[in-house]
């Protein structure tokens, strides 16, 4: 079995056409791993049908119990991500702001502090329009941790080419050169780098 990563330096450079591409040559011996979570658009070539949908949870996210809360401040003087505002007469967290650090739940004189899992995102296991399997996900607007979610989609590509006995991983990896790229690298045989005739795909560091 060859695992094939189709990788470039940044977006726009036809990555998504040549991974496609080489998924329809490979027909049904070939498992499809769209690993470009942050922005994934291979399955408007690929037109899989989301088959299975899968929960991912990554992080957590303070919550704050009003009724034990007593109003002393200090979990909003320690938070150093400004996440906890006062607002309505009550300290409340902004999801958004929040980096699920455990601190203010950790000082707390009440325990009105609890952390809960974030779902940052969706995997999905599907069947494209030539036949073969295809693991995909969907990061969530401001959701963390694609990495993460990077190495799931390849986890579960892997153990389905295993189960399935296929000739192929193609994986539609990240673009540039941040950690969910690594993550798609990790254990691939091939490597098939894009760019494009510009200044900008020719210019070295
Ligand atoms: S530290 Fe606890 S009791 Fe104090 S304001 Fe924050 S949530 Fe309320
Ligand atoms: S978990 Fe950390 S980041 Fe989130 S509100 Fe508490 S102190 Fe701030």
């Amino acid at each position: 079995m060859y695992e094939i990563v189709v990788l470039s330096g940044k977006g726009g450079t036809g990555k998504t056409s040549i991974a496609a591409s080489l998924a329809v040559l490979a027909q049904k011996d070939a498992i499809i791993a769209d690993c470009d979570v942050d922005a994934s658009n291979m399955y408007l070539l690929l037109k899989p049908d989301f088959g299975k949908t899968i929960d991912f949870y990554s992080g957590e996210l303070a919550v704050i119990n009003q009724n034990l809360c007593i109003r002393c401040s200090k979990c909003a003087e320690i938070c150093r991500f400004n996440a906890i505002i006062f607002i309505n007469n009550q300290y409340q967290i902004n999801a958004l702001d929040c980096e699920g650090c455990c601190y203010c739940a950790k000082i707390c004189p009440v325990n009105a502090i609890t952390m809960h899992e974030q779902k940052s995102g969706y995997m999905y296991i599907s069947k494209t329009k030539v036949g073969s399997k295809m693991v995909h996900a969907k990061l969530n607007i401001g959701a963390e941790n694609s990495g993460k979610l990077v190495a799931k989609v390849k986890n579960e590509a892997k153990s389905l080419a295993v189960e399935e006995n296929k000739s192929f991983i193609i994986v539609d990896g990240s673009p540039g050169i941040g950690c969910p790229v690594i993550s798609s690298l990790a254990g691939a045989n091939y490597v098939v780098l894009v760019t494009e005739p510009t200044m900008s795909g020719f210019a070295r560091p």
